[in-house]
């Protein structure tokens, strides 16, 4: 049956990239079918962390989740590390994917650099971990950005071999569900489903405010790169007063943004927080100069943030309640969870004593 999983890495600096190409989009997901949000702690450790500033970050996406919208009585929310089964399952698809299907991964090689060899081997593996997240739920749809795009095709990848070479065990033991595709790649019954990703809405990717090359990141060094969702007013407002531009005015068509991507992305930012399209935006701005609208769309952001950023510092002035989210988001994750690796390792054959 359908469910829904995604997850927020807990490394700082959330962001307005964060929130429209994911965090908002859980909200409605919620009403549609079983969701369940994720703060993905042990992936934040794959890069260097500060053991004293992770049980911040955690609660500080705990918070956005919650001042977006997300129910925790309907969702569950939870970090990832509190539940085992993620790490377990992760090692089992560890020994499944290929090296060479690893090596392939954009986001190891941008976030390895050019000293590769000194890169974790946890960030090589990020994608088996990935992959267990949301196959240790049998999750079916994955609301991500534009970037986990590659990530998800793996973890397709994964559940196909798995499904593959342990058919037999899965007929055997009864754990199969009846594959709702059939296909001559696959077995007819399938022990994890083929995951649908849903990447859509108008702001799949938005892109840092100093490169419209480069997509809006936690981890870029530059606090101006990115809107965050705890600057205050005159901190978004300098950011977008300094993003970079270029001399021309606004063009009245889409067509007139296809070689200029920083003031694509300025479009797509302002068309994305009113819900307007992009066409109408340019058809409102055109021919105005960015000192007209930039300062149009810094009160746009301004105004749709702030409510935010009041109720996830509302939020985290009592660490308790969050941890309280969190600690009961665990125990309700763990008994979907549990019950699957249990039936993953029989597939797999381990003997099992106790
Ligand atoms: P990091 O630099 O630490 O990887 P990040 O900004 O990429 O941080 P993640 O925690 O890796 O954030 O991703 C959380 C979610 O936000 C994912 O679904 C990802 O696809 C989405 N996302 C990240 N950056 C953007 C962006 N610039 N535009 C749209 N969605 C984004
Ligand atoms: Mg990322």
């Amino acid at each position: 049956q359908p469910r829904v999983f995604s997850g927020v890495q807990p490394t700082g600096n959330l962001h307005l990239g964060n929130y429209l190409g994911a965090i908002a989009r859980f909200v409605p997901l919620q009403d549609e079918m079983p969701a369940i949000y994720c703060v993905v702690d042990l992936h934040a450790i794959t890069v260097k962390h500060d053991p004293a500033l992770l049980a911040g970050t955690t609660r500080e996406v705990t918070a956005a989740y919650l001042a977006a919208g997300i129910d925790p009585k309907k969702a569950i929310i939870f970090n990832q590390s509190q539940v085992r089964e993620h790490a377990e399952l992760a090692w089992i698809f560890n020994c499944i994917a290929r090296i060479g299907w690893l090596s392939r991964m954009t986001q190891f090689k941008e976030k390895a650099g050019k000293n590769r060899e000194n890169a974790s081997v946890g960030l090589f593996a990020y994608p088996t971990l990935m992959a267990a997240d949301i196959l240790a739920y049998r999750a079916t749809h994955v609301p991500v950005g534009d970037d986990q795009k590659q990530h998800l095709e793996l973890t397709r990848d994964i559940a196909q071999k798995f499904n593959n070479d342990f058919a037999d065990q899965i007929k055997e033991l009864g754990l199969g569900i009846p594959n709702p595709t059939p296909s001559p790649e696959l077995p007819d019954e399938l022990f994890f489903p083929l995951t649908e990703p849903m990447i859509a809405g108008p702001a799949t990717r938005i892109m840092s405010l100093r490169d419209g090359t480069k997509k809006m990141s936690k981890s870029d060094p530059s606090d101006l790169s990115r809107i965050n969702l705890r600057d205050s007013a005159e901190e978004i407002a300098k950011k977008i007063r300094k993003a970079k531009t270029d001399p021309e005015p606004l063009p009245s068509e889409m067509d007139g943004l296809a070689e200029r991507p920083e003031a694509a992305n300025l479009v797509g930012i302002y068309a994305a927080l009113s819900g307007k399209s992009k066409d109408a935006v340019l058809s409102e701005f055109a021919g105005q100069p960015f000192s007209v609208f930039k300062p149009a769309l810094a009160d746009l952001a301004v105004d749709k943030l702030a409510p935010m950023t009041g109720e996830m510092n509302r939020l985290l002035a009592d660490p308790g309640h969050i941890d309280a989210v969190l600690r009961d988001g665990a125990g309700r994750a763990s008994e979907i969870a549990g019950p699957v690796l249990r039936d993953a390792r029989r597939i797999m054959g381990f003997l099992e004593g106790r």
